[in-house]
C-alpha cells in the first residue's frame, strides 16, 4: 500500500452552514481516508452530518476548516466528471431526458464520443436489470425506480471512487440487497473505492468498515470481519 492507493484523505475538516446564533457545524473535526478497494460504510442518525461529509470529500462543497485531498486522483478541478462518482440522496433525474440519457450525461459532458456515452449508459443500466426502462421519462419511474437509475448513472464510466449516500433508503430489502450486490460488484472489478451511507445494517453487515457518526463527528470505526 502506498501513499496512492489514498483516494480521499480529509484531515479535521468541519463544515458549518450560516452565521452566528443561527450557525449549525454539520461536521466537526473529521479525519478519515479512503483507499482503493475499500468498502466503507457510515452509519448515524439522520442529521448526524452524513451527507455534508459525503459532499466534502466528493469536492462538491469547501469546509470551512481543515483540508481534503485526493492524492491518487489530483486536484479538486479533476474529480468530475470522472474519477469519483455520488450518487445522491434523491435521484436527481433530468426531467426533460430519458433514462438512457439521464445515465449517459456525465460520461457526455467528460467528452465521451456520445456513441461510447449510450453504450456505457446501456451496460450500466443492464448491470442494475433496468434495460427495458431505457425509453422512459423520469416522471414514468417509481421512486424505487429512479433511485435505482441514479444508481446506475453513478456507475456509468467506471469511477475510481463511488461515493453512495443512502443508496437503499427507498428500496424494498430485496432490492435494496441487489443494489449493494451491484455496488460491490462495481468496487471488486474495478479496484473503485466506495462510500455508502445508510441506516441500515443489512447494508452495513456487507462492507469492510464501519464509519459512526454522531452530532457531526466520527466517534468511531469498527472494522467488519464477516462482510460479503
Ligand atoms: P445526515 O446526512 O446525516 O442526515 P446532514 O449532513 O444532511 O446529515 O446534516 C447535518 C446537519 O447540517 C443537520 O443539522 C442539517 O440540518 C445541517 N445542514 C445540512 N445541510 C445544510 C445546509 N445546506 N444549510 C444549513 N444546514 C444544513
Ligand atoms: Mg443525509
Amino acid at each position: 500500500m502506498t501513499a496512492h492507493d489514498v483516494l480521499v484523505r480529509c484531515d479535521e475538516v468541519a463544515r458549518t452552514f450560516g452565521r452566528g446564533r443561527t450557525a449549525v457545524v454539520a461536521v466537526h473535526s473529521v479525519t478519515c481516508e479512503v483507499r482503493e478497494r475499500q468498502r466503507v460504510a457510515i452509519m448515524g442518525p439522520s442529521g448526524s452530518g452524513k451527507s455534508t461529509l459525503l459532499h466534502l470529500m466528493a469536492g462538491l462543497d469547501l469546509p470551512t476548516r481543515g483540508s481534503v485531498e485526493w492524492p491518487a486522483i489530483g486536484g479538486r478541478n479533476q474529480l468530475r466528471p470522472g474519477p469519483i462518482s455520488v450518487i445522491f440522496q434523491g435521484p436527481g433525474l433530468i426531467s426533460a431526458l430519458d433514462v438512457v440519457e439521464n445515465v449517459a450525461l456525465p460520461l457526455l459532458l467528460a467528452g465521451s464520443p456520445p456513441a461510447d456515452a449510450r453504450r456505457a449508459a446501456h451496460d450500466a443500466l443492464a448491470r442494475l436489470g433496468l434495460e427495458s426502462l431505457g425509453a422512459k421519462l423520469p416522471e414514468e419511474l417509481s421512486g424505487g425506480q429512479a433511485q435505482r437509475i441514479a444508481v446506475a448513472r453513478g456507475l456509468a464510466g467506471s469511477p475510481r471512487l463511488i461515493l453512495a449516500d443512502e443508496p437503499t433508503g427507498q428500496l424494498d430489502q430485496a432490492t435494496g440487497a441487489e443494489v449493494i450486490d451491484v455496488l460491490l460488484e462495481a468496487s471488486l472489478q474495478s479496484g473503485a473505492g466506495l462510500v455508502i451511507s445508510t441506516h441500515d445494517q443489512a447494508v452495513v453487515d456487507r462492507l469492510d468498515l464501519m464509519w459512526s457518526m454522531r452530532d457531526g463527528r466520527l466517534d468511531g470505526v469498527e472494522v467488519l470481519t464477516c462482510s460479503r
